[in-house]
């Protein structure tokens, strides 16, 4: 058995979502599942979430429905909206509220007959330019949808660019003008909707009653410069492997593809069951931590695709089998991201079917 696997504590998932509540007493939570959970499972996340969020939030319509057909009953926000149409009447069927961010969606709300209602959340763009109404359009855009016979409630939404960088001026410049949009057509705070993880945590003056954490569920940091168990978070997710070879190497020995790492004295390697074809980072730099046996390494050498090596040495104790961490309670997941010119987010969401997951309760 190889053994790599990816193990999902679901108290700690628990412990981030009242992390949000103490960050943010109060306030009704739109939990993000969109991408199979971050990488964490779509259907059993949200079901461990279900009683204590106020809302889910999805990317599209499939991932809806696989939460539909598991068993979930919450309020579910297709985030991007309808994609077309048709879509229109399986929302109704399964019970979704929308975004609405464009014109057409809009239109086919518009000419849809008579049924089910939907709750909507109109994305305003203020500055991050990726989805939503100008802002000179969105008084006409509310008016439309307030005449509409099935929508039922409109709550006003924005996404911050640059939330993770506190201070920032160009972020203070969204929530500004969000702020105007807001008073001018007299929303109130309960309707209103800003904060992700890293203005949940970075922006306490930031207001908006909806809150909508993603990545601080999982329990990554969102704030560059700050590590998650700094904010009192606690990561979901391990990714674990097994050491599946030690080799004693000499002084001027290249290690893995390319030859690029040499060993710059007598030393041992430990070879890992895991590579980029289980989703580890194959960009990840030779100052990437890795812990086996509960120490702390670095890696020796390119990523393969499906091991990897650690410089771990004199450390004769080591032998094939040994426990690996490759991010989790011990390697924070955000330290390899920044090793490996990425994001958490991304490697969350990398993880291959060859994984087996492993749900902890
Ligand atoms: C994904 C998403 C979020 C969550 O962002 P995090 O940075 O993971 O907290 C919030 N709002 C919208 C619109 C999103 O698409």
């Amino acid at each position: 058995m190889r053994r790599v696997e990816c193990r999902l504590d679901m108290s700690a998932l628990l412990h981030n979502l009242s992390q949000v509540r103490r960050y943010r007493p109060g306030q009704p939570v739109l939990a993000m599942v969109k991408a199979d959970a971050y990488g964490h499972g779509l259907v059993a996340v949200a079901r461990h979430l279900r009683d204590q969020v106020d809302a889910l939030g999805v990317a599209c319509l499939d991932e809806a429905m696989m939460l539909r057909e598991g068993g979930v009953h919450q309020p579910i926000v297709l985030m991007e909206g309808l994609f077309s149409r048709p879509e229109l009447e399986q929302a109704r069927r399964l019970g979704l509220d929308l975004v609405v961010h464009q014109s057409c969606q809009l239109e086919w709300l518009q000419q849809a007959s008579a049924g089910r209602s939907f709750d909507v959340w109109l994305k305003v763009n203020t500055g991050m330019h990726r989805l939503g109404f100008q802002p000179e359009q969105v008084i006409g855009v509310y008016e439309a949808l307030r005449a509409l016979p099935h929508v039922r409630k409109i709550c006003l939404m924005t996404h911050l660019a640059t939330a993770d960088q506190p201070g920032d001026i160009a972020c203070l410049q969204q929530v500004d003008l969000f702020k105007k949009l807001g008073t001018m057509l007299e929303v109130e705070e309960s309707s209103c909707s800003i904060c992700n993880s890293a203005a949940i945590i970075g922006w306490p003056e930031v207001g908006g009653a909806w809150v909508r954490p993603g990545l601080m569920l999982y329990g990554a940091s969102p704030l560059v410069g700050r590590s998650a168990s700094e904010l009192g978070l606690r990561p979901v997710m391990s990714f674990k492997a097994r050491v599946v070879a030690v080799q004693k190497i000499q002084k001027g020995d290249p290690v893995g593809y390319g030859g690029l790492w040499v060993a710059q004295s007598d030393q041992m390697i430990a070879v890992v069951g895991a590579g980029y074809g289980d989703g580890y980072p194959r960009t990840a730099g030779p100052d990437t931590p890795v812990a086996i046996a509960g120490r702390r390494f670095r890696l020796a050498g390119r990523v393969s695709m499906d091991m990897l090596a650690v410089d771990i040495g004199q450390d004769a104790s080591i032998q094939p089998g040994e426990d690996v961490e490759l991010w989790g309670g011990q390697i924070a997941i955000d330290e390899v991201a920044q090793a490996s010119g990425t994001l958490s987010y991304e490697l969350m969401c990398k993880l291959t079917s060859r994984v087996a997951r492993h749900y902890v309760y």
